[in-house]
């Protein structure tokens, strides 16, 4: 491979272009990744066509992550044999869990190229760019480096976030709970929380660049447990009520949560903190005891329905939403059949739910009695026509109603905008540009099928 040297940075303009599958981690990363090729020269692109780089930012949660990944190399190596056949060359990287889980097998399989990463390494990437140019030929790095990655973004701004009034901020990586099916704990390594005050410092770029809404992003978020500036350590709530502090920024969320982690101080934090959305991703996965042992998540599906309880007389208004996966080795008709009692039980504002797909290497991938695909098919359906009917409700429960919406931008009609409830619903609205960035009543009155519409009760002032 024959790149144009990189050594003088800040340059050649250069087109990047940034493939994203996976979770909102991911979608954090590629924005960091953007970030740290910015002194580079390169800018995002949206057709790769047009990219000097492409990286494809991968996920490896669940079915056929790698072949997803190699039909994609394929598209892309199409693009770079064409742009070559122009004098342009296209440094290709592969990053995130799939790179990760694969390393040295994508070069085998896709020699064409130029970089593999993992999700730890994002921060060497000016360094891989260079020596990927200097040795003229594939570079990988996946290790889990003592450094951390943060510590080496770009202090001065937030630029991926410009603009954006809703942004994502990972406070904490990696699990060590070892679900049975689950393959994080081996592609993103052990639990790490950021210190506070990196944290606090990104928080306030962020909100001086225009963002009023941060959703705290962590594969464990609420097991937080990042070096305070007294030294000691901070859980997540603590970090809630120090982000609260900040002046303009409006709303703070987080994402994911182990029913486990949800101690007393983030429950109470939600009574304290009116910045703390009332909404709340807490995966349950199953509501049977049985397969909850066997996934080894460590609680009992009373266990959750007791937490959801103080939840919610902590804070009444908090909507609740869930992953749950169906056909877990061992499921049986009745351990179904529980999961949907407790979906029953709790109602929920909004879920994603899975078929059990086997990840090579964890325990569950070896265990005996998996669930055939038919009877996983049939239980999905079931579960989905619950959860979809109990968000139809929930979305239809806040009609007549008045909710503060944070705009963000325009919708797709002429006229229009969209914004976000506390509840995380789109709300549409006949509005102006003037409403970007700010918190405003809406009367709700209609329920679309993903979304809602309303009006302004009150001229809102630009914030
Ligand atoms: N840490 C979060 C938790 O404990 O709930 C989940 C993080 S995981 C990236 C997101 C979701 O993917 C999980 O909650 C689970 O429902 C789903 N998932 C993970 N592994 C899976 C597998 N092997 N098959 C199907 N779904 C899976
Ligand atoms: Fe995966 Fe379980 Fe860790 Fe969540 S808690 S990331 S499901 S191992």
């Amino acid at each position: 491979m024959s790149l144009s040297p990189v050594a003088g940075v800040g340059k050649a303009r250069r087109g990047l272009h940034m493939i994203t599958w996976g979770c909102q981690m991911n979608v954090y990363d590629s924005a960091r990744m953007t970030d740290v090729l910015r002194p580079l020269g390169y800018t995002p692109v949206d057709n790769p066509a047009d990219a000097d780089m492409v990286i494809l930012n991968t996920c490896h949660i669940r079915d056929r992550a790698a072949e997803k990944v190699f039909s994609e190399l394929g598209r892309l190596r199409v693009i770079k044999d064409e742009r070559r056949a122009e004098g342009r060359e296209t440094v290709l990287a592969v990053a995130g869990c799939v790179a990760q889980a694969e390393g040295e097998q994508i070069l085998k399989r896709a020699p064409y190229v130029d970089i593999v990463l993992g999700p730890q390494t994002y921060h060497r990437l000016p360094e891989m760019v260079a020596r990927a140019a200097r040795a003229g030929g594939s570079v990988i790095d996946t290790d889990f480096p003592a450094e951390q990655k943060f510590d080496f973004l770009p202090q001065d701004a937030a630029p991926q976030t410009a603009g954006n009034v809703s942004a994502f901020l990972t406070v904490q990586e990696g699990c060590d709970k070892f679900c049975s099916f689950c393959v994080v704990p081996y592609t993103r390594g052990a639990e790490a929380s950021r210190p506070v005050v990196s944290v606090l410092a990104e928080a306030r770029r962020m909100v001086a660049g225009g963002v009023r809404e941060i959703t705290l992003l962590g594969q464990n978020v609420n097991a937080y447990h990042g070096e305070g500036p007294d030294g000691g350590v901070w859980g997540l709530a603590r970090l809630a009520y120090a982000l609260a502090e900040i002046p303009g920024l409006d709303r703070i969320r987080y994402m994911t949560s182990h029913p486990r982690d949800m101690d007393d101080a983030l429950i109470m934090a939600h009574r304290d903190l009116p910045a703390l959305m009332p909404f709340l991703h807490l995966p349950v996965q199953s509501g049977s005891d049985s397969i909850l042992k066997a996934m080894n998540r460590g609680h009992t599906a009373d266990d959750y329905r007791r937490l959801v309880d103080r939840l919610r007389e902590a804070r009444p208004d908090l909507a609740l939403s869930s992953d749950f996966i169906v056909g877990h080795p061992g499921e049986t008709d009745e351990d179904f059949e529980a999961t949907m009692r407790l979906i029953g039980d709790v109602g929920f504002a909004l879920a994603y739910s899975f078929k059990y797909s086997v990840r090579p290497g964890t325990p569950a991938a070896g265990a005996p009695l998996q669930v055939a695909e038919t009877v996983k098919d049939q239980r999905l359906q079931a579960l989905q026509a619950l959860l979809r009917e109990q968000q139809d409700d929930f979305n239809g429960s806040v009609v007549d109603r008045v909710a503060p919406v944070l705009f963000t931008g325009r919708g797709r009609k002429p006229g229009q905008m969209v914004g976000r409830s506390p509840w995380l619903q789109a709300v549409h609205v006949d509005g102006s540009d003037d409403l970007v960035g700010t918190v405003c009543p809406v009367l709700i009155t209609t329920r679309l099928s993903n979304s809602l519409a309303g009006h302004l009760i009150e001229e809102c002032a630009l914030a």
